[in-house]
């Protein structure tokens, strides 16, 4: 570790990065709910950022360096929580956002949480499995006295998964000599995981669609989906939709996707990707395809820009933030959007999407069984129980449709979208711990 600073935020000025487009829309809330100037100070910036830059050897003895953060956004209603994301362009100002979503939604679904996120500035394929390791260790050694079940519980995200949680919670145990289960969830089974939190994202995102359409009366069979991202969060939804007879007419990765009005089947996409790190992998090899082969399935390739303008009805961004934005959401054909990915719609696109009566729920409701499970997991480390996969399914049901009922009444009660009545509802449980509390 070469460099660290820790800071307790004031506001900033920056402009139309992540965050200030996230300020946008919690400025708009404070105003909706008359919040006073005071009170309304609180939410503008997270309460701890912690910046470190972690030293790793790489496998041919250089010694690299990468940017870390941990930004903690409100713990009014309970420890931080949010997960960490390995990616090039994770910045402070991108999981400074991401960890002020992750305050509004674990209040939004109503778990004794707060919001917080963390990440680390590097490209996980350029690392061997050791060199993985090593960082994720690193990582954890940089944030310990940051982190621990009570203060502040990290989980997966974009390019984090089981394996690196169990490194990450090993290094914490050995560095505190404590023994932590709950200090980390989306553990492995083996090492204190939860069942049903590896598709917990796509399962909560799931229940909240078999609601949605079933108070629409239409079926299944009758509504085609396209999904960006066939990670966890966009994979397992895949499958979900498949199963319950949706058709799937498009998926992409971040080489770029495939479409087939005929409905695609994920558990093919699914293999070919495993073994090709690819979603096309069945037609093409690069950037060469198999044309005929193509031809004959009625398949074709797609980009991803391509992929969220596709004729569907419902739309599930489950890659990366900032997708739909005031260029393409005039051209989206989906009358539904399903926000499975964080943030992924600016608000200018926002704006143009409620105009032209396109529904969308947001990534605050829609994503957030993950968050959901990760809070069962972390119960069950506590009391030392094992929940069964059925416990698992219907106190996330409960929970998720709780949530999702909640902001549908408060749209309808006041005339605003899922996600202004989701940030309503957010900021006003926060506001309440934080009032409790004695801090405003
Ligand atoms: P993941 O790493 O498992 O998968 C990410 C997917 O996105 C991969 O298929 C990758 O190829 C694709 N991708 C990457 N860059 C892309 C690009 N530029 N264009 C299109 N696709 C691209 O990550 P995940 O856990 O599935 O997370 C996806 C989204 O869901 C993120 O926004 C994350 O914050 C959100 N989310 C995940 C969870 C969870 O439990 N995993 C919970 C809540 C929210």
């Amino acid at each position: 570790m070469l460099t660290s600073t820790t800071t307790q935020t004031t506001p900033s000025t920056s402009t139309s990065t992540s965050y200030s487009r996230y300020q946008k829309t919690l400025s708009q809330t404070l105003a909706r709910l008359n919040i006073s100037e005071k009170e309304a100070n609180f939410f503008k910036e997270p309460q701890f950022i912690h910046k470190k830059e972690i030293a790793i050897i790489r496998d041919d003895g250089t010694t690299a360096l990468y940017p870390a953060f941990r930004v903690q956004a409100n713990n009014a209603r309970g420890p931080f929580k949010g997960g960490i994301r390995y990616h090039p362009l994770a910045d402070e100002d991108e999981v400074k956002t991401l960890a002020a979503l992750m305050a509004i939604k674990t209040a939004v679904v109503n778990i004794p949480f707060g919001g917080g996120k963390g990440g680390i500035q590097l490209d996980p394929k350029s690392l061997s499995k050791k060199e993985l390791e090593a960082v994720s260790r690193a990582y954890i050694r940089a944030f310990k006295d940051h982190i621990g079940s009570d203060i502040d519980c990290p989980a997966p995200d974009v390019n984090t998964n089981p394996a690196i949680m169990a490194w990450m919670r090993d290094e914490y145990e050995k560095e505190t000599k404590t023994f932590s289960p709950s200090m980390i969830t989306g553990k492995p089974m083996s090492f204190g995981g939860s069942l049903g939190r590896d598709t917990a994202t796509a399962r909560g995102g799931f229940f909240i669609l078999e609601e949605l359409i079933e108070r629409t009366a239409m079926d299944p069979d009758e509504l085609r989906v396209a999904i960006q991202g066939f990670g966890n969060a966009g994979m397992h939804m895949a499958h979900f939709l498949h199963n319950a007879g949706f058709t799937v007419v498009a998926v992409s990765d971040s080489h770029g996707g495939i479409y087939s009005p005929d409905g695609i089947d994920p558990v093919r996409i699914e293999k070919y990707k495993r073994n090709t790190g690819e979603v096309t992998g069945e037609y093409c090899e690069g950037s060469v395809c198999d044309l005929n082969r193509m031809k004959y399935d009625n398949v074709e390739r797609i980009t991803n820009e391509q992929l969220l303008e596709i004729e569907c009805d419902i739309l599930i961004p489950a890659a990366l933030d900032n997708v739909i934005t005031e260029e393409n959401a005039p051209r989206i054909k989906a009358q539904y959007i399903l926000e499975l990915a964080n943030g992924p719609t600016t608000p200018e696109a926002d704006e143009i999407l409620n105009r032209r009566g396109v529904k969308l729920i947001p990534d605050v409701l829609a994503n957030a069984g993950g968050v959901t499970v990760s809070y069962f997991e972390w119960t069950q480390g506590r009391s030392g129980e094992q929940w069964t996969a059925e416990k698992v399914d219907a106190e996330l049901k409960r929970v998720i449709l709780d949530a999702y009922k909640g902001v549908r009444r408060e749209s309808y009660r006041n005339k605003i979208t899922y996600r202004e009545a989701a940030f309503s509802i957010g900021i006003k449980r926060m506001l309440d711990a934080m009032r409790a509390r004695g801090w405003v």
